[in-house]
């Protein structure tokens, strides 16, 4: 075993997520992370320009959470949580509930952004159900969501490949357009065409994420929200991605009203560091689960239900996020993205990099080479020719993003943008 280098035993055992084993070549070693860089076993860096799937905020390794960790490890790791509860669970959600933005007042923990996801839908069904309105089962979603990858969660994502194997499984979803300036009526035509079915309307705040980076106006959307509101259709905002600063505000929901009913967070909620899900809910979808009757229950739960450990996580990220420095980091790294996009990146090949967007910390184009689509392989060239030169980037297909840590340094994000100056036509031929 021990001739064996980490990348050859990781092959015998190992099946990584959205990977092609045939083609993807051996996974690179990590030993060891500090701030945005990652470093691998021969001490090689990398910048980690997506944050490691989006979750990082604070950087790798960040002494603060690992103390707040240790000592809460020597403490109480882990404890089922019915009948029994613990202070980490219990001061998160309250802090989690003083920022959330609207009139929520419970959290239900879980542990990822999908479970997060299939918590709210079922309690928005069951929450009908027990209302005496079973016949609101039906969900509204948008097309080229992404709410996750279990049954329910893709059940209520737009139909394409990452759902396309399961199609004949997934229960049946209504969905519509993002709204525009144009789109109003045909919207309003759908939701009409189902009145008195529709249980819940799930989306992604402002920004589609993994269905491209797609960007969608805030006055529309509040437009699109207030008839959904009118028609006693409950809100379920998926901040899974968008939550914690991501997009320049807390939350981007923030920007929206009437507010959310359920709100689901996961991926920054512990800054990164341990997995966790929370779904916040308002009094009332609480209320309706109150009965003598144990067939109101919200029969639901996850062994690591409110982890002490990623609940103090939780609680040690909300403290640095809360600090003026992470606002400004936020805010700089906004401003930096701006600055590159009109000095640097409207002056090169216009043709080249299409559509260039800026949303808080995301910055996204499309590399205009092959078609817009996932499996364009410009994308997987990109993201070899990115490694060789320090940098983790892993593109949509040809839509190219970056998302960074915000404790990124001017220089570091500087090189990630000198990176994506150097790419060319020639760039999707492969390396
Ligand atoms: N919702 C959104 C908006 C997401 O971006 C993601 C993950 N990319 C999920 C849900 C699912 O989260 P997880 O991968 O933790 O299951």
């Amino acid at each position: 075993m021990m001739n064996h280098s980490l990348s050859e035993r990781d092959i015998k055992v190992i099946w990584h997520p959205y990977t092609q084993h045939k083609t993807s070549g051996p996974p690179i070693p990590i030993a060891k992370g500090e701030g945005a860089l990652l470093f691998d076993e021969e001490g090689n860096t990398y910048i980690d320009a997506i944050s490691s799937w989006w979750v990082n905020l604070h950087g790798h390794a960040n002494p603060y959470i690992a103390e707040k960790l240790y000592q809460q490890a020597l403490t109480l790791e882990q404890v089922i949580f019915t009948r029994f509860t613990h202070e980490p669970a219990v001061r998160l959600a309250e802090r989690l509930l003083n920022i959330l933005p609207g009139n929520l007042s419970k959290i239900f923990y879980s542990d990822n952004g999908s479970t997060a996801v299939e918590v709210a839908l079922k309690m928005a069904i069951q929450f009908w159900r027990n209302k005496g309105r079973p016949e609101k089962n039906k969900i509204l979603a948008f097309q080229h969501a992404y709410h996750g990858d279990t049954f329910g969660a893709m059940s209520v994502s737009g139909r394409g490949l990452f759902t396309e194997s399961f199609r004949d499984l997934l229960f049946e979803t209504i969905f519509i357009e993002t709204p525009d300036e144009t789109n109003a009526d045909q919207i309003h035509a759908i939701i009409n065409a189902h009145e008195g079915t529709i249980a819940a309307f799930i989306y992604e705040p402002l920004l589609q994420a993994a269905g491209g980076m797609r960007m969608y106006g805030i006055k529309e959307m509040n437009g699109l929200l207030e008839y959904i509101h009118q028609k006693n259709i409950l809100c379920i905002a998926d901040e899974v991605l968008t939550g914690f600063g991501r997009t320049g505000s807390l939350f981007a929901s923030e920007l929206l009203k009437p507010a959310a009913d359920l709100i689901c967070l996961s991926k920054g909620i512990t800054g990164g560091t341990m997995a966790l899900g929370a779904t916040a809910c308002s009094e009332e979808m609480f209320d309706a689960f109150l009965s003598e009757d144990g067939t109101r229950t919200f029969l639901h739960g996850h062994s690591y239900t409110a982890n002490p450990l990623a609940c103090t996580a939780g609680l040690a990220s909300l403290d640095l996020l809360e600090e003026k420095k992470c606002r400004d980091q936020i805010n700089a790294i906004r401003k930096q993205h701006e600055q590159f996009v009109s000095n640097d990146l409207s002056k090169k090949n216009q043709q080249l990099f299409r559509n260039m967007r800026i949303m808080g910390t995301i910055l996204a184009f499309e590399f205009n080479a092959g078609k817009d689509e996932y499996l364009n392989q410009v994308g997987t060239t990109i993201m070899k020719q990115a490694l060789a030169k320090g940098i983790y980037l892993r593109p949509l297909g040809n839509t190219v993003y970056i998302m960074p840590p915000y404790c990124i340094t001017r220089e570091q994000l500087n090189r990630v943008y000198q990176f994506l100056l150097t790419l060319t036509p020639e760039s999707s031929m492969g390396v």
